[in-house]
């Protein structure tokens, strides 16, 4: 099978295209939008590849509803609606005009506390933080719903669950969420919850601690502590870390073929494939993975990197110390990795990175 996997440059975000070709058949498949300032990099890659493929997208994954993944989603469902054969994406109601409801009554009572938090934000000096980006995630959830019925799509989306495939393509299955995980975090999904934690993140002045988060991972380093056993230091639970429920329920998945296996992961995170028992001989010994949640330390446990054993890592980041965070990058020296390890942005002009069946990587720049 011919196989190529373009990684688009979103910084912390995931914008993939995958293209599978096989004796007479092909796919093209869109992993996710980016944030949706980056959405022409993804189009202009789209334009390029679209004619090899008969003009159609035939797989749009949306692996959840933070906006560094679905935001890009929009726009392309302006652009190529007609041409999609079919959008994988986890509904929180039974269908998209009750969620559209939904979310509508939840994000009337946002904005009513929205001055409040964003007053908070100037007075601790921070201009972004990932409650506002769970609001906006929300809010481009939204808009997708709200397209998706605009463009009469609703029949062509599935919600996926392990075990599932691609018509026409076994190679591609689900790997994560399965029905019960997933429905075990539906209150969550619904945004019950979320607002109450971002009034609790107010009172606890949380916000002013994670942006410290970074900084301190640097004066880590700086101080030379010792790196001789990164993986036994990586974090154990992605929940304990407030990992989101959206992030656990990612939907991940896995291409086989060639003799290779291809890990898809999207923000899932630790308890995603330790309580779910899923790490299995199927994604054993990987040939390629893309690094759960752009590399963030709170979605990668020592099991999981020992389990994967990956020969290449792409990882969709900015590319700072905790974006991959340090301890992964570390951990993966001494495991198949080594220096194989590919960040996105870690040279700002790069426009999407390519990898092979034949395991060449190659980095595209922007002209
Ligand atoms: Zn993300």
């Amino acid at each position: 099978m011919e196989i190529e996997i373009n990684m688009i440059n979103v910084e912390d975000g995931d914008a993939i295209i995958l293209t599978l070709k096989k004796e007479d058949k092909k796919a093209l498949i869109l992993i996710d939008g980016g944030y949706k300032k980056y959405y022409p990099k993804l189009k202009k890659r789209l334009e390029e590849l679209l004619p090899s493929f008969d003009n159609k997208i035939d797989l749009v994954i949306c692996t959840h509803y933070d906006n560094d993944h679905i935001g890009g989603i929009e726009k392309m469902l302006d652009d190529y609606h007609q041409i999609i054969q079919e959008i994988w994406i986890h509904k929180i109601s039974d269908t998209l005009t009750e969620q559209v409801s939904l979310m509508k009554s939840e994000l009337d009572s946002i904005e009513k506390i929205e001055e409040e938090y964003k007053r908070f934000k100037t007075l601790a000096g921070i201009n972004e933080h990932q409650d506002f980006l769970i609001i906006e995630g929300y809010r481009d959830l939204l808009r997708v719903s709200e397209k998706l019925i605009q463009y009469d799509l609703e029949s062509k989306t599935k919600e996926p669950t392990r075990g599932d495939y691609l018509e026409g393509f076994e190679e591609f299955t689900v790997i994560s969420p399965t029905a019960k995980y997933y429905n075990s975090f539906l209150h969550e999904l619904k945004g019950e919850t979320f607002l109450k934690d971002i009034r609790n993140n107010i009172s606890e002045n949380k916000m002013i601690l994670e942006s410290f988060e970074e900084f301190t991972d640097l004066q880590e380093i700086r101080k030379g502590i010792d790196l001789s056993t990164p993986c036994s230091r990586l974090e154990k639970s992605s929940l304990k870390n407030s990992v989101t429920a959206t992030n656990m329920v990612s939907i991940v998945t896995l291409l086989k073929a060639n003799d290779c296996k291809y890990l898809f992961t999207g923000d899932a995170g630790i308890e995603t494939f330790e309580d779910q028992n899923i790490l299995d001989e199927d994604i054993k010994n990987l040939d390629w993975l893309d690094l759960p949640h752009h590399g963030s330390k709170n979605n990668t446990s020592e099991i999981m990197l020992s389990h994967f054993n990956p020969k290449t890592v792409f990882v969709s980041a900015r590319g700072t110390a905790n974006r991959p965070h340090y301890l992964i990058k570390q951990c993966l020296k001494n495991k198949e990795t080594g220096d194989n390890i590919f960040v996105t942005n870690s040279d700002e002009e790069t426009w999407y990175l390519k990898y092979d069946e034949n395991g060449n990587t190659e980095r595209i720049l922007n002209t």
